[in-house]
């Protein structure tokens, strides 16, 4: 490509509202342009990458057996209450209506479409197992788009779903993919951990996030270098401290006057916060628009992981808020500040595991300035569901095997799940099988977030001056820079170099644009070519400058050997 006439404008300035580095060097670059709040296009340069992670994605999955389809983008309202998730899903379903007033979302995944079309296609054991996939554009509807391409409203997304027999096929199902996203990820040059996850909104029952390490994504890790235990924080399972031992001291209520806070009651009480029980409070709007109250009490000094909670309670997270304590105390007696599991009515109670096994307590005494004093479980409250519902913090002990864990951030790029029978069963997907008895289908669903997987990568390849693409997924293998587009000589040497690299197969950009030379190295540094080929004064002696983008030192060699390092190193490392 001659970037003379491409079309190219790169940006001195930083975009106000751009905070992170792929956002700033992506838009400065001129790969992609913003629409709207969350809505991005791409221009040339920052399409073609897409299109190379796209290709490294359907390569592997292919590889596994996976066939590409292209399903709408728009879906039926009826499917989305055929799986429960039309309410389940929450306000991130991007809702829209026909001229007709029928209801249809854009689509933030494809579970119920690809579960559709299977039920219809599919009858027999004979016809599976089957791996569909897709890459398309989705939407979501986020309440705080930001990070450039980290969390959008429309994005590029690959998902497949896998249809098997049994749990066994899914078993096999689950590892491709993973196999498949670990080569991917490895392809596309990102340093990540696969890590397991929550289930989140999709439902099932295992899964595991692909996490590429940066200290701007907004995924936390919890992980052990004495194991191999790695999880989401929201994930992974924190240890209840050791069993008391202590005898059980008679319950005694005590003045406390103005202790709002767990720290002021043990500071007043004189005692440790792992003396105490926090309680929090909350309203579940369910389906029908009726309000339920719900308390879940922890150790003091613990904190509470509402993914946890809300799996417990078994509702999607939008259906939970903080409630109203005024409205609460009518309904259930409890009191704000003062809130204990003794005394309360109305009202369901989470308990932490922890607690259980905890003696002599202070809580909250449902009364104005009171506490009570050697709350014990069981004999004093008990919980409608008792489970772990704490938070992991740096340095806790592993849930496997006992060592601190240590925390790290990272980007979602992909998620793999086992669905199970979740949707076949609600949406009657059953196949039959050798003895003519019907089974429902068993499923997987796998994603990969393809434009957020292009910024995590400049993510972890850029430096003050611009991206640093891995060969991979560059928009281009080599730019040549033509200093001077006045001088035969070095016009001459340069169109040859383009040609040869052409013919080689390199895909490659002449910079043959009237500018002056310091803003074509800064572009080149900015886009981020692996390899900078540069034709100045040297050239009448058949002399270039050879650089690649990743390393700091510039060779000076023939033209032609030039040339031929540039194809060596392209062919080594443009499948990643
Ligand atoms: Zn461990």
């Amino acid at each position: 490509m001659r970037l003379s006439n491409a079309y190219f404008r790169t940006l001195r300035e930083t975009p106000a509202e751009a905070e992170i580095s792929s956002h700033i060097l992506l838009m400065r670059a001129g790969m992609i342009r913003k629409l709207a709040s969350g809505i991005y296009g791409f221009l040339p340069l920052g399409w073609r990458s897409i299109r190379k992670i796209e290709q490294i994605i359907r390569e592997e999955m292919d590889a596994k057996g996976g066939q590409e389809i292209l399903m709408s983008a728009v879906q039926p309202a009826e499917l989305w209450q055929e799986s429960g998730r039309w309410y389940g899903y929450g306000p991130e379903l991007w809702r829209v209506k026909d001229r007709n007033g029928r209801d249809f979302c854009l689509g933030p995944t494809h579970e119920e479409i690809f579960t559709d079309i299977v039920r219809n296609d599919v009858n027999s054991y004979r016809q599976l197992p089957l791996n569909l996939y897709q890459i398309q554009t989705k939407y979501r509807d986020e309440a705080r788009p930001r990070f450039g391409l980290l969390r959008t409203r429309e994005f590029i997304m690959k998902d497949s779903y896998s249809f098997d027999k049994d749990a066994e096929g899914l078993e096999k199902s689950y590892t491709d993919m993973y196999d498949a996203y670990s080569r991917i990820f490895t392809r596309c040059g990102l340093d990540f951990r696969p890590v397991e996850a929550d289930n989140g909104a999709i439902g099932g029952s295992k899964s595991h996030e692909f996490t590429a390490l940066s200290a701007v994504g907004e995924s936390e890790i919890a992980y052990c270098e004495s194991c191999d235990m790695a999880a989401t924080s929201e994930r992974a399972a924190c240890v209840d401290d050791a069993t008391s031992n202590e005898a059980m001291y008679e319950t005694e209520k005590v003045y406390t006057p103005g202790t709002k806070t767990i720290e002021d009651v043990a500071a007043y009480l004189g005692l440790d916060t792992k003396q105490t029980i926090k309680a929090l409070l909350f309203v579940v709007h369910d389906e029908t628009g009726e309000d339920k109250y719900v308390a879940a009490f922890i150790r003091g000094d613990r904190e509470l992981n509402m993914t946890k909670l809300v799996n417990a309670l078994g509702i999607p997270e939008h259906a939970i808020e903080f409630a109203d304590e005024e409205a609460m105390s009518e309904a259930t007696g409890c009191v704000g500040g003062f809130t204990g599991p003794i005394g309360l009515h109305d009202c369901k109670i989470v308990v932490d595991s922890e607690l259980v096994g905890m003696k002599n307590l202070c809580a909250g005494a449902c009364e104005v300035d009171h506490h009570i004093k050697n709350v014990n479980y069981g004999r004093d409250y008990k919980g409608d569901i008792v489970c772990d519902i704490k938070l992991i913090k740096e340095g806790y002990p592993c849930p496997v095997c006992g060592a601190p864990v240590k925390f790290a951030r990272g980007i979602e790029v992909g998620q793999v799940f086992k669905l199970g029978t979740k949707y076949s069963e609600s949406m009657g997907a059953y196949y039959k099988d050798e003895n003519m008895q019907n089974h429902p289908i068993v499923m997987g669903c796998y994603g990969i977030g393809v434009s957020r997987t292009m910024a995590a990568v400049v993510e972890q390849y850029h430096d003050g001056n611009g991206i640093i693409w891995p060969m991979s997924v560059a928009p281009y293998h080599v730019i040549i820079t033509l200093v001077s587009t006045e001088d035969e000589t070095q016009v001459r040497v340069a169109e040859d170099l383009y040609e040869g690299l052409l013919a080689a197969g390199v895909e490659v950009i002449l910079d043959d644009r009237q500018e002056r030379p310091g803003v074509k190295f800064k572009d080149a540094d900015l886009l981020g070519i692996p390899v900078r080929i540069t034709v100045g004064r040297g050239a009448s002696n058949g002399i270039v400058e050879y650089k690649m983008r990743r390393d700091a030192e510039k060779t000076e060699m023939k033209a032609d050997d030039a040339l031929q390092a540039a194809i060596a190193v392209v062919n080594a490392e443009k499948r990643g």
